[in-house]
């Protein structure tokens, strides 16, 4: 019997950088996210989840400059194609926006507006790089040269991409400008920074009391704050952006990373525009029992445990802040980082074209890297979809459905003459079914797949030792095909939020098609009531041909 206090979540993932279609390995943010929320709803927590497109920055600028087109033109283009890849993937968020929703940029002008006069922000003279030629400064990717740590010759102003050092652009050795490949100048600028330092004691006790943290979060946090905070940049000198709302600061835009990260409250807020309830906003990011959670790679572990929290701080609004922040490792393609040019990896607009796309979701949290880094594999790949979901869990649904249906002319038993065997079945199902909630509740995803396909394993163990072919006049056997329905719609209700589509399938079989979203997942043994029909089954997964593997 499982029973929980239910509460309010933010399901937050890190929000794609579209200068390029995404692949595997930052897809499964939003992917992660959409099957949490799932899984929060079938228990029957109130959940809102929010992502948007990232779509300001350096390079999107030099990537729309390279094809000749506006910024705007480059994402407004790329934000289609991420709704559509959302769309195909099923992932169902409560609110897909962007940064250059007018919302989203109210939002951010107000914000920092409010962290001026709370005495927050201030300026400071700093040399930086300027084109003569182009007649503009050189901010991050706009400019290259050779990294002064390790020597490589194209580092970018931003970060070398060799020895993996944050750089800026006026750290660099024989420095170009990438548009015109002249060398450029310095000169003086004004910019506007947040008083990260003042922040210091604040966010050492959050960290510090806030148990959720997982240990690496919790870790790397800590030594950040040892190294000493550093006063962050708020504005740049680039024209694609949101112009900052300071005096003095006309030709100047906010640094994409310091209003991407707000994109979490403003998406929320334009939820509430969206569905007409002015109170969301306030009832979910300013109550302090709300549980928000972040998706993101470990690359973005510092933002989201520390300047992240620290602007909320500084608003003085009372925003709750991050409970959770569920990072992942990197995945390798066959042992390799994915690259484009090199045509290294899978692109999400390819990967339907190789499996269903309710494979790819099931397949990514199996492979989710929570530990580790994790290797992809077409072999691994096809193996899980072939063996693990088509051999296992289909196959035991697929003759759990068809007993009852040529048995038991399609009607669910009643239960009589239950032997010890019927007993461990019905207990060990139950246990791995909570044992699937708690890994799920710790953000244990990955194993919770696991689980999903010993839960199948064990009911096809029951069958093979029962047998209920050789006797089915047998009076065991209406113990046998009442328990394999009940594995089966719970089996269905563990694969929802992984495999929606699939999961629908089944309980709908099984006449119980709006189960999913009732919240009373796994509190009792029996969710098929003896008496219901079921429909005429029919195998519902299928194996995969690859011939690249
Ligand atoms: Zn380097
Ligand atoms: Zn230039």
């Amino acid at each position: 019997m499982i029973s929980r206090k239910l509460g309010k979540w933010i399901i937050c993932s890190a929000w794609p950088y579209i200068n390029a279609i995404p692949h595997l390995g930052t897809f499964i943010h939003l992917l992660t996210a959409d099957v949490y929320s799932r899984f929060l709803k079938l228990m029957g927590e109130e959940v809102i989840s929010v992502s948007g497109s990232d779509e300001h920055g350096t390079p999107i600028e030099v990537e729309a400059i390279k094809q000749n087109i506006s910024p705007r033109e480059l994402t407004d283009r790329n934000h289609e194609i991420m709704l559509e890849l959302l769309d195909t993937y099923d992932i169902e968020l409560s609110n897909y926006t962007r940064t250059e929703s007018r919302i989203h940029i109210e939002f951010v002008q107000e914000f920092y507006k409010k962290l001026e006069e709370n005495g927050f922000i201030y300026t400071k003279k700093s040399v930086q790089l300027y084109c003569n030629f182009c007649k503009r400064f050189l901010p991050d990717r706009f400019v290259e040269g050779i990294c002064p740590y390790c020597g490589y010759q194209n580092a970018r102003g931003d970060q070398c991409d060799k020895c993996g050092r944050l750089l800026e652009p006026i750290m660099l050795k024989n420095p170009y400008c990438v548009i015109c490949k002249n060398r450029p100048v310095k000169k003086e600028t004004t910019h506007w920074y947040f008083d990260l330092p003042a922040f210091r004691d604040a966010i050492r006790e959050y960290i510090e009391n806030n148990k959720q943290l997982p240990e690496n979060a919790r870790n790397f946090s800590l030594q950040w704050l040892k190294e000493g905070l550093k006063e962050r940049a708020v504005t740049r000198d680039n024209k694609w952006g949101i112009p900052a709302p300071f005096k003095g600061a006309e030709n100047k835009t906010i640094y994409v990373w310091m209003e991407a990260v707000l994109g979490y409250l403003s998406a929320v807020k334009e939820l509430s525009i969206k569905v007409g309830d002015e109170t969301l906003f306030d009832r979910f990011w300013k109550d302090p029992k709300t549980k928000t959670v972040f998706f993101i790679g470990k690359d973005n572990i510092p933002f989201h445990t520390i300047v992240f929290p620290a602007l909320l701080l500084a608003s003085g609004d009372n925003y709750v802040l991050p409970w959770q922040v569920s990072s992942t490792e990197f995945i390798l393609f066959e042992g390799m980082k994915f690259s484009k040019s090199r045509g290294i990896g899978v692109w999400m607009d390819e990967a339907k074209n190789v499996a269903d796309p309710e494979y790819w979701r099931f397949v990514l949290m199996s492979i989710r890297p929570e530990v580790k880094d994790s290797n992809f594999t077409w072999k691994e790949f096809k193996q899980i979809i072939n063996n693990d979901l088509n051999d296992v869990l289909g196959n035991f649904i697929h003759r759990s459905l068809s007993f009852t249906y040529k048995y038991m002319k399609g009607v669910v038993p009643k239960v009589d003459n239950i032997d010890s065997d019927d007993n461990i079945f019905t207990k060990t199902i139950m246990n791995l079914c909570e044992k699937y909630v708690n890994r799920m509740y710790n953000f244990k995803i990955k194993e919770a797949t696991r689980l999903v396909v010993e839960t199948a394993r064990k009911g096809n163990e029951y069958l093979s030792k029962k047998r209920p072919w050789e006797a089915p006049s047998s009076k065991n056997v209406n113990a046998v095909i009442y328990n394999t329905i009940q594995a089966s719609a719970h089996l269905a209700l563990m694969l929802y939020p992984f495999m929606p589509k699939a999961s629908i399938t089944i309980l709908n079989i099984l006449n119980l098609r709006d189960l999913y979203q009732k919240p009373r997942f796994m509190r009792e043994w029996e969710i098929v009531k003896p008496g219901t029909r079921i429909r005429k089954p029919f195998p519902v997964f299928h194996k995969i041909n690859l011939q690249r593997t």
